[in-house]
């Protein structure tokens, strides 16, 4: 893919890059209210509102519509703000560009659909206007590269991912799974494409937003995305976690930068850790080597035997001696019965191999 720069498109107002606005575009007075609380800390580079909302169920508040692009572009007129706001289909896409909308992003639950991506993609041919894609609501990588692939086929190389989190099936203390593993993944294989993280969908509590951004940012993602109302209790969407501008303004002010670049020093000092790193990675794997040694000499006893692979016994017992060992140690339990459980599947594909020998 080719990727222009972040900062060729969205000029930073100040670190880090914040991109703030209400869930949903309620009325004029909301927005203005809105952003003249955001306009006063000095710390946003782009304006956001919802003016189709994707809801669950009907009859929820679904957004204003084209009527809401209107008062947007009053928000433009009275705070300078750059705007962005969702595009679901190819009719809010031709709509945002008619009213000058200046960033377009498309919502988790645009981006499991291709049939809809590719229908925004092909309103975009020819169009000079940056395009966020939000990760799809399931935890597929592919699918959210293929969403930014669509756009990007289209000429579009003002691209960035926003990191919303992910539908889990189990209860967890987040609405949405951060999963961070996959925005990392994402990094490796696109390093030049910039991934923000809205820290308010994979909250969806107020009180989780800050160690959210703050891990975003320890992880060097370009950005962040919150959801700001000038009175989130009366909010038609997401009122539970929105922030008013003034607590933006603080939680923005407790946050921790992390450099990229660091010092001389700094380059040493981490130079010389990953060294000792790269030495116990190597260690790791002669390791490694030995163990599958004793694994083949096991299976090939078992198999002269007649032994069954698979000793229920003896798997309950390495994993309950090892998670004990890791405790006793101070590691973590569920890490390691994780290594566990991979070196146990190695072993039993190694074993059979042997036997079907
Ligand atoms: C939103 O940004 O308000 C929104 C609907 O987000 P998502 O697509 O991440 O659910
Ligand atoms: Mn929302």
């Amino acid at each position: 893919m080719k990727i222009s720069p972040i900062n060729t498109w969205l000029p930073l107002t100040a670190e880090p890059l914040l991109i703030a606005g209400p869930c949903g575009a309620e009325s004029l007075e909301q927005l203005m209210a809105t952003a003249k609380g955001l306009k006063e800390l000095n710390k946003i580079s782009l304006f956001r509102a919802g003016v189709w909302k994707p809801r669950t169920r009907p009859n929820a508040f679904e957004g204003k519509g084209e009527e809401a692009l209107k008062w947007l572009n009053e928000v433009k007129k009275e705070f300078g703000f750059k705007i962005t706001v969702e595009v679901a289909n190819a009719q809010h896409t031709e709509l945002a560009l008619k009213y000058g909308i200046d960033v377009l992003w498309i919502g988790a639950r645009t981006t499991v659909n291709p049939f809809s991506v590719q229908e925004i993609a092909d309103v975009l041919k020819g169009v000079d206007i940056p395009v966020m894609v939000k990760n799809p609501v399931h935890a597929d990588l592919q699918l959210w590269i293929g969403a930014l692939e669509r756009i990007n086929n289209s000429g579009i190389t003002k691209l960035a991912a926003v990191h919303r989190g992910f539908h889990f099936h189990d209860k967890t203390k987040y609405r949405n799974n951060p999963l961070w593993q996959l925005p990392i993944e994402l990094r490796t294989l696109f390093p030049e494409l910039p991934i923000i993280c809205d820290p308010s969908h994979i909250s969806g509590n107020r009180e989780l937003i800050p160690s959210v951004a703050q891990k975003a940012l320890d992880l060097g993602m370009n950005g962040l995305m919150i959801e700001s109302h000038f009175d989130p209790s009366v909010a038609l969407s997401d009122a539970e976690q929105q922030l008013t501008p003034k607590q933006l303004g603080e939680l923005i002010s407790k946050l921790i930068l992390r450099k990229e670049v660091c010092t001389e020093d700094a380059v040493n000092k981490l130079s010389e850790l990953r060294n000792i790193i790269d030495e116990i990675d190597e260690e790791l794997i002669h390791v490694l080597k030995k163990r599958t040694q004793i694994i083949e000499q096991i299976g090939n006893y078992k198999k002269e035997h007649n032994i069954t692979i698979f000793q229920l016994e003896r798997w309950q017992e390495l994993l309950r001696t090892r998670i004990q060992l890791a405790q006793k140690l101070g590691l973590s339990p569920n890490h390691v019965e994780k290594i566990c459980q991979l070196l146990h599947e190695e072993s039993i594909r190694i074993q059979n191999g042997l036997m079907n020998k």
